[in-house]
């Protein structure tokens, strides 16, 4: 099977009734965009930041934010990389910035909330985006959403941020914006998301802890992390209507992206990408030709 599964790297996967599914990788630093292409991707559905901010005395400058997702957009050429704004919470410490102590950092100041209340956090990791995003193909995707409200000021910042480099005269590109739909809150209202946005990235690892009420690292729990519930699958199809509606694409992110019961699903439901952990790329693209 390992060398069938070699053939499927390198092809564009579509399914039996031709419809086209863009594979791409899930990756957490800087230094595995190449590996993520050797395993076949075809973008970057996922780039999770966390690490430049994880484990170090200081935050990161924006110069060298720029540096990482400049090196990770010029890897792929012109094919998508999706960068996901910072998303932490109180269960990592952050260097400079006072988090509480909270009982349920999961339900807690995170992702997106976090990131709008601090904008001197937030906008340097938008401007490093915007200027790497001459370089590439970047896209930008904010986490933890559950209302419009969020995505509207996050989309202020960043128009904020392209008025002040282009007051200083520093080059910038253009960069499509995106949601990740992973609380019920976000697929309950994708209607009144998705005309506010280019695409939603329906992050499953979150929206099944959510929905389900089930811890994600609870190894009790197992029964219960799986995206295959009615209930998640009818909020992924919701997210889906509501894209469809407003003329945008969907993509998933979490690791219902990559399991082979879950792809002819998501196909099924008008998912056109499928982001994923790059080793499980292959067979992704092969579980696709055969639907
Ligand atoms: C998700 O929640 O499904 C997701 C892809 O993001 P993370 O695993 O980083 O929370
Ligand atoms: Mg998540």
């Amino acid at each position: 099977e390992a060398t069938a599964l070699e053939e499927y790297k390198g092809i564009e996967a579509r399914t039996g009734d031709g419809r086209r599914i863009e594979v791409s990788a899930n990756i957490g630093s800087a230094g595995e965009a190449d590996g993520a292409i050797s395993w076949g991707a075809e973008g970057v559905g996922l780039f999770r930041t966390e690490f430049l901010f994880m484990e170090r005395p200081e935050l990161p400058t924006e110069e060298e934010q720029y540096a990482a997702y400049r090196g990770v957009a010029e890897a792929f050429g012109n094919r998508p990389v999706i960068v996901r704004t910072l998303d932490v919470g109180g269960d990592k410490d952050l260097p400079g910035v006072s988090q509480p102590e909270e009982e349920n950092p999961f339900l807690g100041w995170r992702g997106i909330r976090m990131c709008l209340d601090v904008p001197e956090l937030f906008k340097p990791q938008l401007r490093a985006i915007l200027r790497a995003a001459r370089h590439g193909n970047l896209k930008v995707m904010f986490p933890m959403v559950v209302e419009v409200g969020e995505v509207r000021a996050a989309k202020a910042l960043l128009d904020e941020c392209r008025g002040e480099l282009e007051g200083e005269g520093t080059p910038f590109g253009e960069v499509e914006v995106g949601v990740m739909v992973e609380t019920p809150a976000a697929a309950i209202c994708a209607a009144s998301l998705a005309p506010e946005v280019s695409f939603f990235s329906v992050g499953t690892n979150d929206l099944v802890q959510y929905t389900l009420a089930a811890d994600r690292g609870n190894e009790r729990l197992t029964r219960l992390q799986s995206a295959d519930h009615p209930a998640v699958l009818a909020l992924i199809e919701r997210t889906c209507e509501a894209a469809r509606a407003a003329g945008i694409w969907v993509g998933v992110c979490g690791e219902a992206a990559g399991e082979p019961a879950m792809i002819p699903k998501l196909i099924a439901m008008g998912v056109t990408e499928l982001s994923m952990s790059a080793p499980s790329i292959p067979r992704a693209k092969k579980i696709i030709s055969e639907t």
